[in-house]
């Protein structure tokens, strides 16, 4: 048995084999070969193999995302057969003498820099494609055969580090729980580990070469994984599990009740979500509504910009199940971790604070109208609201404005149905909480972000694992901006929520009752534990000491 020490993200027990998620970027060499026929052969087999796993997944995707989001499957099987793209790798071969790899990735480079040069927007987009699929050979070639987005059974995966796109991708119903080297407890990827409910470890010092089909026990309450566990161990930890899954059953019994404190104080406790699968656990836990759906993932999840009608459906669907409950959507805030090659963003050297969010969307006004209106669309199936993200002055909530009423306008001449939409911005920059008082005049509601607001507030890079041990989540400065943000809201007769992490913290749910926070958009898994302790909370006489204890 080998027992390895990490920082847990999220608690947790989960006992299974691991299966080791290699990355798909891949350092190609060229060499020279001898036999070229054979070399010819070897890609050959490749891009069967290729058209093959590329039609396994077609499949999956028609099942889980019906078949517009799976065409693309269909397309890249289409490009893998595409004569010109062919004919190049093999006239590499050929002519150079050189191995297989480099002639997939020469090709490569040159057919992403003639896409990309292209006039056309479709043909531009098709350069992630040719990537993707170059990717795909590249990982056959390299021998790594095994698609491990796709394990026949549920297992902990264990990988380098993860990127929001990858974790995405992953069938939730297959993996048990996350071991990661790399990577930072307030990532997107530690986020979508909450929100799946399951153990997540990062930087585990573990060896990926060795560790592959091991059994292993992964311990998200002590942030340890248990390689090969002896019996003792197995036994202690299987007894574990099953209390988790006593005590889930306990809070399910709180299904149905109130949020409401002893004393009569109420709250929202809502949802973060990050797609319609996320929706199951929505259900099961009782939330109030959606405070998040963190729209970006449906655009992390393609190859190229997802079209309105993709995205109409998508909200139709939250909305149709969330059954007349608030549904925020937030608009795409893609950029800094969050990255999607058709967007080509490119490389910047602060991109937390680069072009992302509302940025993206202000300077490229034909991507956020495309969204904008498949939400307005949706929103003649339920109650759905819409808040933007990174905002830091007024002047950019106005100009949203303005997009807004234009998109309203076009609707209403084509004559396509809309709802009454509540637009809420998150605060999630030092800025928007100065300046609070006057953008609550221009919102219906407040949303706090406080994974971002934490970072720009304390200078954290929440993607930056050294500076984990720097990071205080309960650090004054954070807690002060939220009462203030707060009040500002209520002076204005607005509410506020927290959508941040942070809402889920249950140290500070009796502070954020203190201050009068109308809402908490936690991960669903989460709900059932913040509604136990509200209902077993008291405020009458203790605000003023809470408030002064934390700020
Ligand atoms: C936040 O910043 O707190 C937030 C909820 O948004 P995200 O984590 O997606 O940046
Ligand atoms: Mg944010």
């Amino acid at each position: 048995m080998e027992i390895l020490q990490g920082k847990s993200v999220f608690g947790g027990i989960a006992i299974g084999k691991i299966c080791v998620y290699q990355k798909e970027e891949q350092q190609v060499k060229r060499s020279k070969v001898d036999d070229v026929d054979k070399e010819i052969q070897r890609f050959r087999e490749a891009k069967d193999l290729a058209i093959t796993q590329l039609g396994q997944l077609y499949d999956k995707a028609v099942k889980e995302v019906g078949e517009s989001s799976a065409a693309i499957f269909e397309i890249h099987q289409m490009m893998l057969e595409d004569l010109d793209y062919v004919e190049s790798i093999e006239n590499i071969i050929k002519t150079q003498s050189v191995n297989a790899e480099f002639a997939v990735a020469e090709t490569s480079d040159n057919f992403q820099m003639i896409f990309a040069s292209m006039d056309d927007e479709y043909m531009r987009g098709r350069a992630a494609d040719v990537k993707d699929v170059s990717e795909r050979l590249l990982t056959i070639l390299h021998g790594n055969h095994k698609d491990a987005l796709h394990t026949a059974e549920p297992v902990i995966i264990a990988a380098d580090d993860l990127a929001p796109s990858e974790t995405v991708q992953l069938d939730k119903e297959k993996v048990l729980a996350f071991v990661t080297i790399h990577g930072s407890t307030n990532s997107h990827t530690a986020i979508l580990a909450k929100t799946m409910n399951i153990p997540a470890l990062i930087g585990v010092d573990i060896d990926l070469k060795a560790v592959d089909g091991k059994m292993a026990v992964v311990d998200g309450y002590e942030g340890r994984i248990y390689i090969e566990p002896d019996e003792g161990v197995l036994a202690e930890k299987q007894a574990k599990l099953q209390e988790d899954i006593e005590k889930r059953n306990l809070l399910q019994t709180l299904k149905g009740r109130e949020n409401v404190t002893l004393d009569g104080q109420k709250i929202m406790l809502y949802a973060n979500i990050g797609d319609i699968k996320d929706l199951g656990m929505v259900m099961q836990n009782d939330a109030g509504g959606i405070g998040l759906f963190r729209s970006e993932f449906i655009y992390l999840d393609k190859e190229t910009f997802p079209t309105e009608e993709e995205q109409f459906k998508v909200y139709k669907t939250v909305a149709e199940t969330m059954a007349g409950k608030r549904v925020i959507i937030r608009t795409l805030d893609i950029g800094a971790d969050k990255q999607a090659d058709y967007f080509n963003l490119g490389k910047e050297d602060n991109p937390a604070m680069g072009y992302r969010a509302i940025r993206i969307c202000l300077t490229q006004p034909e991507i956020f109208k495309t969204q904008l209106r498949a939400i307005f669309r949706a929103s003649a199936y339920g109650k759905i609201a819409i808040m933007y993200p990174m905002i830091t002055s007024v002047e950019e909530v106005l100009k949203i404005k303005e997009i807004v009423a234009e998109v309203k306008e076009e609707l209403t001449f084509q004559k396509i149905a809309f709802g009454e939409v509540e637009q809420g911005i998150m605060i999630e920059t030092p800025a928007a909480v100065m300046i609070s008082d006057l953008l609550a005049k221009e919102v219906d509601f407040f949303s706090i972000g406080t994974n971002d607001l934490t970072q720009y507030t304390l200078a954290i890079d929440r993607q930056n694992d050294k500076l984990d041990d720097f990071y205080n989540p309960h650090h004054k400065a954070v807690l002060r901006m939220i009462a203030k943000v707060v009040e500002n809201s209520h002076k204005e007769g607005i509410w506020t929520g927290i959508c941040g992490e942070l809402g889920a913290d249950p140290e500070l749910t009796k502070l954020f009752l203190a201050m009068g926070v109308d809402e908490l958009s936690v991960s669903p898994g989460r709900i059932l534990g913040l509604r136990k302790i509200i209902l077993e909370t008291n405020m009458e006489n203790c605000r003023e000491e809470i408030l002064a204890q934390y700020l």
